[in-house]
This record gives C-alpha cells, structure tokens and sequence, in this order.
C-alpha cells in the first residue's frame, strides 16, 4: 500500500497546499519520522484513532499504515482532495470531517467505542483541546490516549514536576488523574516551513481519578494559586472559601507557594473543598 503512495511534497505542489500562517501549518514530510510517531500510542491495527488537522495528510498516512481506521477533522478545504486520495488509497478506513475541532462535538462523531487521539495542531488550538480533554468531571474518558505535538516549553510545562519553574496549571491538570510523558522531541527542521521553537510530543493516558474530588475546584485551586505563583499560598489562595481551612485541615504551611505544591496535595485541597 505505502509504494503506491506519492511522495507528500508531490501531494502538497500538485494540489497547491502551500502553508498558511493563519492556520498554524507546520507541515511533517519525512515518512520515518510519521511512522515513529503514530507508534507512540501503542498498536493501532484496527483501533478506533481520531486525528485533528491532518492537513495534506502525512501523519494520516502513518496512522493508516499502522492500521488504524482514522476519523480526522481538519478546517482547512484546500486539504480535502488530497486527503480524499489517501481515503481512496486505504478503502473504508479513513473518515474525514471538514470543520473546526473547537466547535464539533468529538464523541458524538466516535460512535461507539474508545479511541485515540493524535493531534499535530497550532499551539493555541492544541492547549485549548488539550485542557476540555482533561476538564471533564466524567471519568475515565472515552479516549484512551491523547498523543499530541507541542512546542517543548508547553510539553515540559505538561510533564513538569514541583519545584520547577515549568510546574504550573497544565502539570496538575494533565498529572491529577493521568499519566504524562514527553514521548519525542522534534527538531524543528523537520517542518515545513520550520517554526521558530522546538517542538516535543506528549503521551497522555487516563488513570483511575481520586474519589471525592470535582476536576472544576480542583481547577479553581490551581488557578488561584498558580495565579500569583510568586505569593505565598496565604495571600493567594484567599478569596477562594474554605480554602485556607483546608490548608490547615491538611497541614500544609500557608506560607508556601503554589509551586511547592505536590499534585496529591492539590488534590487532597480540592477533595475537602468539593465535599
Ligand atoms: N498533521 C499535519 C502534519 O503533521 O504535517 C498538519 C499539521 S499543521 C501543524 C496543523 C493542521 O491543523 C493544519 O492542517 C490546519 O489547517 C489544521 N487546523 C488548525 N486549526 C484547526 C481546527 N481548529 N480544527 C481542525 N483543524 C485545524
């Protein structure tokens, strides 16, 4: 299947699709690499695979090739004739959805059973999905994995650990009840056209989620404090009710700051907060 596919700069000049700044294309070409990243979930023959911006469709293909049957949604049009291509090339296993990822209800369209998400998408998109898929207060999700490329400074701030300057909201959130690796770091050379930063895949999988616990005050926790992360939790915790008692309840010197914190004692904050 794969030799009969034409090489992606060919699919990409013959259908016109140069990058658009507006839309965040960064495209990937090199098939070595597409194939390792579509590894990263783990064995895809015959799972269900959601992947947002497929753009002229070379992290598609890589998922195609793995097995995958793809449902992929991507806004811009100019990219639907060469993705129809790849549907024709791989028969019945690609599924491609013309729309805008922040405004369609992805469960609805994964009738059925669990899937996995891969994502390469602009940065602003990325971290807004990246954050709806980890707030949901039912738990597990239906998607088994996210795997999804960032710019290395948002993945470290995704894996970070206390005590650094990079543990923030987006630890807690993507730690409390999931497990978060930096799977890849991606030069930037191997887009076109290359962005400025250096990029980094992140493999997210769901855990068992602390009981008693509601993910929207675990939210408001970590807001206030990480807010004004360089004041003492004392002053930044303040306006939220309760939240100083609990800190007392738990021990935990409100003379710290929020990035002392360890994401269990995030946790056991907005377990007494949600009871
Ligand atoms: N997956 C391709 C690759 O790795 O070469 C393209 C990656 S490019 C960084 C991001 C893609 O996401 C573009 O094709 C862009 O049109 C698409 N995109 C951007 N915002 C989107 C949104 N809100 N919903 C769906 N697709 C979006």
């Amino acid at each position: 299947m794969t030799e009969l596919l034409p090489p992606l700069r060919e699919v990409i000049a013959r259908h016109g699709l140069s990058a658009s700044r507006a839309l965040g294309q960064n495209f990937l070409f090199d098939e070595q690499l597409l194939d390792r990243i579509a590894a990263i979930p783990g064995d895809l023959a015959g799972k269900a695979v959601l992947e947002i911006g497929p753009g002229p469709g070379g992290l598609t293909r890589a998922l195609l090739r793995a097995g995958a049957q793809v449902t992929a949604i991507e806004m811009d049009r100019r990219c639907l004739p060469a993705l129809d291509e790849l549907g024709t090339a791989f028969e019945g296993r690609l599924n491609v959805i013309e729309g805008d990822a922040l405004k369609l209800d992805q469960n609805a369209l994964m009738q059925g059973g669990p899937y996995a998400i891969v994502a390469n998408l602009p940065y602003n998109v990325g971290t807004e999905l990246f954050t709806r898929w980890l707030s949901g207060e039912t738990w597990p999700p239906r998607w088994t994995s996210l795997t999804l490329m960032f710019q290395e400074e948002v993945a470290r701030r995704i894996v970070a650990a206390p005590d650094s300057s990079a543990y923030g909201r987006l630890s807690v959130l993507a730690q409390w009840r999931s497990e978060a690796r930096l799977a890849m770091k991606v030069h930037r050379s191997a887009f076109t056209p290359p962005p400025k930063v250096m990029s980094a895949i992140v493999h997210v999988t769901p855990m068992e989620m602390p009981e008693g616990v509601s993910a929207r005050l675990l939210s408001r926790v970590t807001e206030a404090a990480f807010g004004q992360r360089r004041k003492m939790l004392r002053q930044s915790v303040k306006g939220l009710p309760g939240a100083i008692e609990a800190l007392d309840t738990l021990g935990i010197d409100s003379q710290r700051r929020a990035e002392t914190l360890s994401v269990h004692e995030f946790v056991e904050i907005a377990r007494i907060l949600s009871a």
